[in-house]
């Protein structure tokens, strides 16, 4: 792609690429033709030794989350309107995916972690 070396006026004087995010600003007290001479000289070499950012890549993506999910307030939920007490159906819950995934120590984690978020949402009148 063509690039150019453009100015920018406002309150960040300097010079950017007109290709990428590439900038050269000037210092605001820089006064006087000679020292902007020497610093458009300096800004043209800097221009043409950088790099452009490629904007045509993608950025790089978050690892997935894991897909598994304990689900926990939802079944405790379903109990929930079958008449169990939002503390028994927790448990109730926690039991069958401890015989799910007991070995699965993260998931145990997770799953007593959602558990104890669901029942302070109950708490607090939010479910
Ligand atoms: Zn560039």
């Amino acid at each position: 792609m063509e690039r150019s070396l453009v100015r920018i006026q406002g309150d960040a004087s300097g010079w950017a690429c007109s290709n990428c995010g590439w900038t050269f600003p000037v210092p605001t007290l820089l006064s006087g033709d000679e020292a902007m001479a020497a610093y458009d000289r300096l800004a043209a070499a800097k221009f043409r030794d950088h790099k452009c950012e490629d904007a045509s890549l993608p950025a790089p993506k978050e690892p997935p989350k894991r897909a598994a999910d304990s689900a926990v307030a939802e079944r405790a939920r379903m109990l929930i309107k079958r008449g169990y007490k939002p503390k028994v159906a927790v448990e109730l819950v926690l039991h069958e995916i401890e015989i799910e995934h007991g070995r699965d120590r993260t998931f145990m984690e997770k799953a007593h972690a959602d558990a104890e978020d669901f029942l302070m949402k109950v708490r607090k009148g939010l479910i």
